[in-house]
Protein backbone atom coordinates (compact mmCIF):
# COMPACT_ATOMS: atom_id res chain seq x y z
CA UNK A 1 0.00 0.00 0.00
CA UNK A 2 1.66 3.57 -0.75
CA UNK A 3 2.36 5.53 1.96
CA UNK A 4 0.25 8.86 2.07
CA UNK A 5 0.51 11.85 4.89
CA UNK A 6 -0.86 15.21 4.56
CA UNK A 7 2.67 16.54 6.41
CA UNK A 8 5.90 15.21 5.32
CA UNK A 9 8.48 17.09 7.28
CA UNK A 10 12.03 16.42 6.60
CA UNK A 11 14.65 16.04 10.02
CA UNK A 12 13.70 16.00 13.30
CA UNK A 13 16.48 18.71 14.82
CA UNK A 14 14.97 21.31 16.59
CA UNK A 15 12.86 23.12 13.29
CA UNK A 16 11.48 19.56 12.67
CA UNK A 17 10.10 18.57 16.45
CA UNK A 18 8.81 22.20 16.43
CA UNK A 19 6.84 22.27 13.37
CA UNK A 20 5.78 18.22 14.12
CA UNK A 21 4.62 19.60 17.87
CA UNK A 22 2.53 22.71 16.50
CA UNK A 23 1.01 20.55 13.52
CA UNK A 24 0.07 17.86 16.48
CA UNK A 25 -1.22 20.86 18.62
CA UNK A 26 -3.42 22.09 15.27
CA UNK A 27 -5.10 18.17 14.96
CA UNK A 28 -2.77 17.48 11.83
CA UNK A 29 -1.18 14.53 10.94
CA UNK A 30 2.43 14.35 9.60
CA UNK A 31 5.20 12.01 9.28
CA UNK A 32 8.53 13.24 10.83
CA UNK A 33 11.93 11.71 9.21
CA UNK A 34 15.31 11.73 10.52
CA UNK A 35 18.19 9.94 8.52
CA UNK A 36 19.96 9.24 11.72
CA UNK A 37 18.99 7.00 14.79
CA UNK A 38 17.74 9.94 17.18
CA UNK A 39 16.25 13.30 17.30
CA UNK A 40 18.47 16.33 16.82
CA UNK A 41 22.08 14.11 16.33
CA UNK A 42 23.52 17.38 15.48
CA UNK A 43 23.14 18.80 19.44
CA UNK A 44 24.61 15.52 20.70
CA UNK A 45 28.00 15.73 17.64
CA UNK A 46 28.54 19.53 18.92
CA UNK A 47 31.77 20.34 20.95
CA UNK A 48 30.83 19.44 24.32
CA UNK A 49 31.59 22.53 26.06
CA UNK A 50 29.15 24.48 24.01
CA UNK A 51 26.29 26.88 25.35
CA UNK A 52 23.64 28.31 23.46
CA UNK A 53 24.73 31.93 23.27
CA UNK A 54 21.43 33.20 22.97
CA UNK A 55 19.28 33.05 26.78
CA UNK A 56 17.28 29.91 26.99
CA UNK A 57 13.95 32.60 27.63
CA UNK A 58 14.22 33.11 24.04
CA UNK A 59 15.71 29.76 23.07
CA UNK A 60 12.66 27.67 24.01
CA UNK A 61 10.81 25.47 21.12
CA UNK A 62 7.09 26.10 20.71
CA UNK A 63 4.83 25.59 24.14
CA UNK A 64 7.60 24.58 26.35
CA UNK A 65 9.65 26.77 28.08
CA UNK A 66 12.60 25.47 29.63
CA UNK A 67 12.78 24.12 32.93
CA UNK A 68 13.20 26.81 35.65
CA UNK A 69 16.33 25.00 37.10
CA UNK A 70 18.36 25.31 33.83
CA UNK A 71 20.95 28.16 33.78
CA UNK A 72 20.64 31.13 31.25
CA UNK A 73 22.78 29.71 28.75
CA UNK A 74 21.67 26.01 28.31
CA UNK A 75 24.80 23.83 27.90
CA UNK A 76 24.77 21.22 24.82
CA UNK A 77 23.61 18.36 26.84
CA UNK A 78 20.59 19.64 28.72
CA UNK A 79 19.46 21.18 25.47
CA UNK A 80 19.54 17.31 24.06
CA UNK A 81 17.17 16.54 26.95
CA UNK A 82 14.71 19.22 26.85
CA UNK A 83 14.53 17.65 23.19
CA UNK A 84 13.90 14.35 23.82
CA UNK A 85 11.50 15.33 26.73
CA UNK A 86 9.83 18.03 23.91
CA UNK A 87 9.68 14.74 21.37
CA UNK A 88 8.08 12.55 23.96
CA UNK A 89 5.31 14.99 25.28
CA UNK A 90 4.01 15.51 21.92
CA UNK A 91 4.30 12.26 20.88
CA UNK A 92 6.47 13.31 18.03
CA UNK A 93 7.47 9.74 16.72
CA UNK A 94 10.31 10.43 14.62
CA UNK A 95 10.87 7.46 11.77
CA UNK A 96 14.50 7.20 12.26
CA UNK A 97 16.52 5.59 9.90
CA UNK A 98 14.79 7.15 7.01
CA UNK A 99 17.05 9.53 4.48
CA UNK A 100 15.02 11.70 2.19
CA UNK A 101 17.04 11.43 -1.28
CA UNK A 102 14.50 13.71 -3.60
CA UNK A 103 11.54 15.48 -3.16
CA UNK A 104 9.62 15.82 -6.41
CA UNK A 105 5.96 17.49 -7.51
CA UNK A 106 3.33 14.75 -8.34
CA UNK A 107 0.12 16.86 -9.82
CA UNK A 108 -0.75 18.62 -6.88
CA UNK A 109 1.01 17.19 -4.09
CA UNK A 110 4.46 15.78 -3.59
CA UNK A 111 6.52 12.66 -3.46
CA UNK A 112 9.20 11.76 -1.15
CA UNK A 113 11.50 9.68 -2.00
CA UNK A 114 12.98 7.90 1.01
CA UNK A 115 15.05 5.24 1.59
CA UNK A 116 12.47 3.26 2.68
CA UNK A 117 10.19 3.98 0.53
CA UNK A 118 8.05 6.38 -1.61
CA UNK A 119 5.71 8.61 0.54
CA UNK A 120 2.96 10.96 -1.15
CA UNK A 121 2.37 13.77 1.05
CA UNK A 122 0.46 17.40 0.23
CA UNK A 123 2.56 19.68 1.91
CA UNK A 124 6.28 19.03 2.70
CA UNK A 125 8.64 21.27 5.17
CA UNK A 126 11.78 20.95 4.76
CA UNK A 127 13.58 21.03 8.49
CA UNK A 128 17.36 19.67 7.16
CA UNK A 129 19.06 22.55 8.72
CA UNK A 130 20.91 25.35 7.83
CA UNK A 131 24.32 23.82 9.07
CA UNK A 132 24.01 20.69 7.05
CA UNK A 133 27.29 20.19 5.50
CA UNK A 134 30.21 21.44 6.74
CA UNK A 135 31.99 24.38 4.60
CA UNK A 136 35.88 23.32 3.72
CA UNK A 137 37.32 26.05 1.74
CA UNK A 138 40.53 25.25 -0.45
CA UNK A 139 44.14 26.53 0.42
CA UNK A 140 47.18 26.14 -1.89
CA UNK A 141 48.79 23.28 -0.45
CA UNK A 142 46.48 21.68 2.09
CA UNK A 143 47.43 18.43 1.12
CA UNK A 144 51.51 19.11 2.23
CA UNK A 145 50.49 19.47 5.47
CA UNK A 146 52.07 16.68 7.65
CA UNK A 147 49.57 17.83 10.93
CA UNK A 148 46.23 16.73 11.74
CA UNK A 149 43.37 18.72 9.81
CA UNK A 150 39.90 18.64 10.81
CA UNK A 151 36.94 20.51 10.23
CA UNK A 152 35.48 21.85 13.35
CA UNK A 153 32.32 19.62 13.20
CA UNK A 154 34.76 16.98 14.22
CA UNK A 155 36.36 18.73 17.06
CA UNK A 156 34.94 17.49 20.17
CA UNK A 157 37.56 18.61 23.38
CA UNK A 158 40.82 20.08 23.87
CA UNK A 159 42.18 16.80 25.12
CA UNK A 160 44.02 15.37 21.87
CA UNK A 161 45.50 18.59 21.38
CA UNK A 162 47.03 19.40 24.82
CA UNK A 163 50.80 21.03 25.09
CA UNK A 164 50.17 21.44 20.83
CA UNK A 165 50.25 24.30 18.87
CA UNK A 166 47.15 25.17 16.56
CA UNK A 167 45.61 26.94 14.30
CA UNK A 168 42.22 27.77 14.33
CA UNK A 169 40.83 29.41 10.60
CA UNK A 170 37.63 32.02 11.09
CA UNK A 171 36.55 33.50 14.54
CA UNK A 172 32.56 33.20 13.96
CA UNK A 173 31.54 31.60 17.11
CA UNK A 174 32.55 28.47 16.97
CA UNK A 175 36.12 29.44 16.11
CA UNK A 176 36.06 31.86 18.69
CA UNK A 177 34.56 29.13 21.59
CA UNK A 178 37.24 26.62 20.29
CA UNK A 179 39.77 28.97 20.25
CA UNK A 180 39.07 29.16 24.57
CA UNK A 181 38.25 25.80 24.85
CA UNK A 182 41.87 24.61 23.74
CA UNK A 183 43.87 27.38 25.64
CA UNK A 184 41.68 26.32 28.97
CA UNK A 185 42.53 22.26 27.68
CA UNK A 186 46.38 23.01 27.47
CA UNK A 187 46.94 23.68 23.88
CA UNK A 188 48.15 27.12 22.17
CA UNK A 189 45.83 28.10 20.29
CA UNK A 190 45.91 31.25 17.42
CA UNK A 191 42.90 32.65 15.42
CA UNK A 192 43.47 33.29 11.59
CA UNK A 193 41.22 36.13 10.80
CA UNK A 194 40.29 37.34 7.51
CA UNK A 195 38.49 40.33 6.87
CA UNK A 196 37.82 41.55 10.25
CA UNK A 197 35.22 40.49 12.48
CA UNK A 198 32.40 41.76 14.36
CA UNK A 199 32.62 40.93 18.06
CA UNK A 200 29.99 41.57 21.00
CA UNK A 201 30.02 40.46 24.53
CA UNK A 202 27.65 38.02 25.81
CA UNK A 203 25.99 40.77 28.08
CA UNK A 204 25.94 44.36 28.25
CA UNK A 205 25.58 45.53 31.81
CA UNK A 206 23.74 42.42 32.51
CA UNK A 207 22.08 42.57 29.54
CA UNK A 208 21.33 39.65 27.22
CA UNK A 209 23.30 40.57 23.27
CA UNK A 210 19.99 38.80 22.11
CA UNK A 211 17.57 41.28 23.64
CA UNK A 212 19.52 44.23 22.74
CA UNK A 213 19.71 42.53 19.12
CA UNK A 214 16.22 42.38 19.21
CA UNK A 215 15.78 45.74 20.56
CA UNK A 216 17.97 47.48 17.70
CA UNK A 217 15.83 45.86 15.05
CA UNK A 218 13.59 48.81 15.83
CA UNK A 219 15.91 51.40 14.91
CA UNK A 220 17.34 52.27 11.14
CA UNK A 221 19.95 50.26 10.38
CA UNK A 222 22.25 53.02 9.82
CA UNK A 223 22.26 54.67 12.98
CA UNK A 224 23.04 50.60 14.80
CA UNK A 225 25.85 50.42 12.78
CA UNK A 226 27.00 53.98 13.67
CA UNK A 227 26.42 53.72 17.31
CA UNK A 228 27.69 50.02 18.34
CA UNK A 229 31.36 50.90 17.61
CA UNK A 230 31.44 53.30 20.06
CA UNK A 231 29.43 51.28 22.48
CA UNK A 232 31.60 48.20 21.64
CA UNK A 233 34.24 49.81 22.40
CA UNK A 234 33.30 51.03 25.98
CA UNK A 235 32.75 47.64 26.38
CA UNK A 236 35.01 45.36 25.35
CA UNK A 237 38.11 48.26 24.53
CA UNK A 238 39.50 48.59 21.08
CA UNK A 239 40.52 45.51 19.48
CA UNK A 240 42.64 46.44 16.61
CA UNK A 241 45.60 46.48 18.31
CA UNK A 242 45.13 42.79 19.29
CA UNK A 243 44.67 42.17 14.87
CA UNK A 244 40.98 42.20 15.78
CA UNK A 245 39.79 44.54 12.95
CA UNK A 246 36.12 45.38 12.42
CA UNK A 247 35.02 44.73 8.60
CA UNK A 248 34.03 47.96 6.46
CA UNK A 249 30.43 46.37 6.46
CA UNK A 250 28.27 47.39 8.96
CA UNK A 251 27.38 44.80 11.71
CA UNK A 252 23.61 44.55 10.83
CA UNK A 253 24.40 45.97 7.43
CA UNK A 254 26.63 42.37 7.51
CA UNK A 255 23.78 40.44 8.46
CA UNK A 256 20.87 41.85 6.25
CA UNK A 257 23.71 41.38 3.20
CA UNK A 258 25.90 38.25 4.08
CA UNK A 259 23.90 36.46 6.97
CA UNK A 260 26.66 36.32 8.91
CA UNK A 261 26.25 37.21 12.45
CA UNK A 262 28.46 38.77 14.53
CA UNK A 263 31.06 36.34 17.23
CA UNK A 264 29.36 37.17 21.03
CA UNK A 265 32.43 36.74 23.18
CA UNK A 266 32.38 34.50 26.15
CA UNK A 267 36.34 34.78 27.22
CA UNK A 268 38.10 34.49 24.30
CA UNK A 269 38.81 38.49 24.16
CA UNK A 270 40.37 38.44 27.19
CA UNK A 271 42.46 35.41 26.51
CA UNK A 272 43.92 37.12 23.57
CA UNK A 273 44.65 40.02 25.55
CA UNK A 274 46.52 38.25 27.79
CA UNK A 275 48.55 36.72 24.62
CA UNK A 276 47.57 33.26 25.15
CA UNK A 277 45.19 33.33 22.21
CA UNK A 278 47.43 34.85 18.94
CA UNK A 279 45.74 36.43 16.29
CA UNK A 280 47.04 36.38 12.63
CA UNK A 281 45.61 37.41 9.64
CA UNK A 282 44.23 35.29 6.73
CA UNK A 283 46.22 32.12 5.03
CA UNK A 284 48.25 32.31 1.53
CA UNK A 285 49.07 28.80 1.67
CA UNK A 286 49.70 25.94 4.19
CA UNK A 287 52.97 24.12 4.12
CA UNK A 288 54.06 21.06 5.27
CA UNK A 289 54.89 22.42 8.79
CA UNK A 290 52.18 25.02 8.86
CA UNK A 291 51.00 28.43 7.54
CA UNK A 292 52.00 31.35 5.48
CA UNK A 293 50.10 34.35 5.77
CA UNK A 294 49.11 37.47 3.78
CA UNK A 295 51.87 39.50 5.60
CA UNK A 296 54.45 37.34 4.67
CA UNK A 297 54.83 35.47 8.40
CA UNK A 298 55.32 32.07 9.05
CA UNK A 299 53.74 29.51 11.59
CA UNK A 300 54.43 26.23 12.72
CA UNK A 301 51.71 24.26 13.94
CA UNK A 302 50.39 20.30 15.24
CA UNK A 303 46.85 20.75 14.22
CA UNK A 304 44.85 23.09 11.85
CA UNK A 305 41.09 23.20 12.51
CA UNK A 306 38.36 24.73 10.14
CA UNK A 307 36.20 26.79 11.43
CA UNK A 308 34.91 27.71 8.21
CA UNK A 309 31.30 27.32 8.34
CA UNK A 310 28.75 25.48 6.81
CA UNK A 311 26.29 25.06 4.72
CA UNK A 312 22.48 23.47 3.79
CA UNK A 313 22.27 20.61 2.00
CA UNK A 314 18.41 20.81 1.05
CA UNK A 315 18.67 22.36 -2.93
CA UNK A 316 20.02 18.90 -4.27
CA UNK A 317 16.69 17.09 -3.14
CA UNK A 318 14.38 18.95 -4.89
CA UNK A 319 13.52 18.21 -8.74
CA UNK A 320 15.02 20.85 -11.17
CA UNK A 321 13.05 24.05 -11.36
CA UNK A 322 10.90 23.72 -8.01
CA UNK A 323 12.21 26.97 -6.07
CA UNK A 324 10.35 27.23 -3.03
CA UNK A 325 9.86 30.61 -1.33
CA UNK A 326 12.53 31.86 1.84
CA UNK A 327 12.32 30.62 5.03
CA UNK A 328 9.02 30.26 6.80
CA UNK A 329 5.90 31.08 5.27
CA UNK A 330 5.61 33.59 1.64
CA UNK A 331 3.18 33.06 -1.08
CA UNK A 332 5.50 30.52 -2.87
CA UNK A 333 5.51 28.28 -0.24
CA UNK A 334 1.62 28.48 0.76
CA UNK A 335 1.06 28.32 -2.90
CA UNK A 336 2.71 25.23 -3.38
CA UNK A 337 2.73 23.53 0.03
CA UNK A 338 6.47 23.38 0.42
CA UNK A 339 8.10 25.17 3.15
CA UNK A 340 11.61 25.86 4.60
CA UNK A 341 12.12 26.57 8.43
CA UNK A 342 15.32 27.65 9.91
CA UNK A 343 17.16 28.86 6.65
CA UNK A 344 18.48 31.94 7.15
CA UNK A 345 20.85 33.74 10.47
CA UNK A 346 19.17 36.35 12.17
CA UNK A 347 20.39 38.22 15.05
CA UNK A 348 17.94 37.30 16.97
CA UNK A 349 19.11 33.64 17.41
CA UNK A 350 18.05 30.96 14.90
CA UNK A 351 15.82 29.14 17.63
CA UNK A 352 13.59 31.88 18.24
CA UNK A 353 13.00 32.54 14.49
CA UNK A 354 12.45 28.58 14.43
CA UNK A 355 9.61 28.91 16.86
CA UNK A 356 8.26 31.60 15.57
CA UNK A 357 8.12 30.10 11.76
CA UNK A 358 6.76 26.60 13.18
CA UNK A 359 3.55 28.17 14.29
CA UNK A 360 2.98 30.44 11.02
CA UNK A 361 3.72 26.92 9.22
CA UNK A 362 1.40 25.24 10.90
CA UNK A 363 -1.43 27.41 10.72
CA UNK A 364 -0.77 28.03 6.94
CA UNK A 365 -0.69 24.43 6.52
CA UNK A 366 -4.18 24.65 8.41
CA UNK A 367 -5.56 27.15 5.94
CA UNK A 368 -4.31 25.41 3.12
CA UNK A 369 -6.41 22.06 4.50
CA UNK A 370 -9.84 24.13 5.31
CA UNK A 371 -9.31 25.74 1.71
CA UNK A 372 -9.14 22.40 0.09
CA UNK A 373 -11.77 20.85 1.92
CA UNK A 374 -13.96 23.96 1.12
CA UNK A 375 -13.25 23.51 -2.67
CA UNK A 376 -14.33 19.87 -3.03
CA UNK A 377 -17.45 20.58 -1.61
CA UNK A 378 -18.58 22.97 -2.96
CA UNK A 379 -21.26 22.05 -5.72
CA UNK A 380 -20.33 22.19 -9.08
C1 LIG B 1 27.68 25.09 17.33
C2 LIG B 1 26.34 25.76 17.14
C3 LIG B 1 25.80 26.52 18.16
C4 LIG B 1 24.55 27.16 17.99
N1 LIG B 1 24.06 27.91 19.01
C5 LIG B 1 22.88 28.53 18.84
C6 LIG B 1 22.34 29.34 19.88
O1 LIG B 1 22.96 29.54 20.92
N2 LIG B 1 21.14 29.95 19.68
C7 LIG B 1 20.44 29.80 18.51
O2 LIG B 1 19.35 30.38 18.39
N3 LIG B 1 20.93 29.05 17.50
C8 LIG B 1 22.13 28.42 17.63
N4 LIG B 1 22.62 27.67 16.60
C9 LIG B 1 21.92 27.64 15.30
C10 LIG B 1 20.71 26.68 15.23
O3 LIG B 1 19.77 26.99 16.22
C11 LIG B 1 21.07 25.21 15.35
O4 LIG B 1 21.93 24.86 14.29
C12 LIG B 1 19.83 24.29 15.34
O5 LIG B 1 20.23 22.96 15.56
C13 LIG B 1 19.06 24.37 14.03
O6 LIG B 1 18.02 23.43 14.07
P1 LIG B 1 17.51 22.70 12.74
O7 LIG B 1 16.50 21.70 13.17
O8 LIG B 1 17.13 23.73 11.74
O9 LIG B 1 18.79 21.98 12.13
P2 LIG B 1 19.60 20.67 12.68
O10 LIG B 1 19.75 20.71 14.15
O11 LIG B 1 20.83 20.62 11.84
O12 LIG B 1 18.64 19.47 12.31
C14 LIG B 1 18.41 19.03 10.99
C15 LIG B 1 18.03 17.55 11.02
O13 LIG B 1 17.69 17.12 9.70
C16 LIG B 1 18.22 15.81 9.49
N5 LIG B 1 18.35 15.63 8.05
C17 LIG B 1 19.13 16.35 7.19
N6 LIG B 1 18.98 15.91 5.93
C18 LIG B 1 18.08 14.90 5.96
C19 LIG B 1 17.51 14.04 4.96
N7 LIG B 1 17.86 14.14 3.65
N8 LIG B 1 16.60 13.10 5.34
C20 LIG B 1 16.24 12.98 6.67
N9 LIG B 1 16.76 13.77 7.65
C21 LIG B 1 17.67 14.71 7.31
C22 LIG B 1 19.56 15.86 10.24
O14 LIG B 1 20.04 14.56 10.54
C23 LIG B 1 19.18 16.67 11.48
O15 LIG B 1 18.73 15.86 12.52
C24 LIG B 1 23.85 27.01 16.75
C25 LIG B 1 24.42 26.26 15.71
C26 LIG B 1 25.65 25.63 15.89
C27 LIG B 1 26.24 24.82 14.74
Amino acid sequence: MDDTTPVAIIGAGPAGLAIAACLRQAGQDFVLLEKEEQAAPAWRRHYERVHLHTTKRYSSLPFVPFPREYPRYVPRDLFASYLDAYAQRFDLRPRFGETVRAISRRGRSWLVDTTTGPLHASNVVIASGNNAEPLMPGFAGADAFRGKRLHSADYLNAMPFAGQSVLIVGMGNTGAEIALDLVEGGARPTISVRGGVHIVPRELLGVPIQMIGMAARLMPQRINDALFPIILDLALGRLGKYGLKRPRQGMLQQIALSSRIPTIDIGTVGKIREGAIKVTPDIAEITEQGTRFVDGKHGAFDAIIFATGFRPGYARLLEPGVQPGGSGVNARASDLGLYLIGFHNPVTGLLREISIEAEQIADDISLRRDRNKAAEILPV
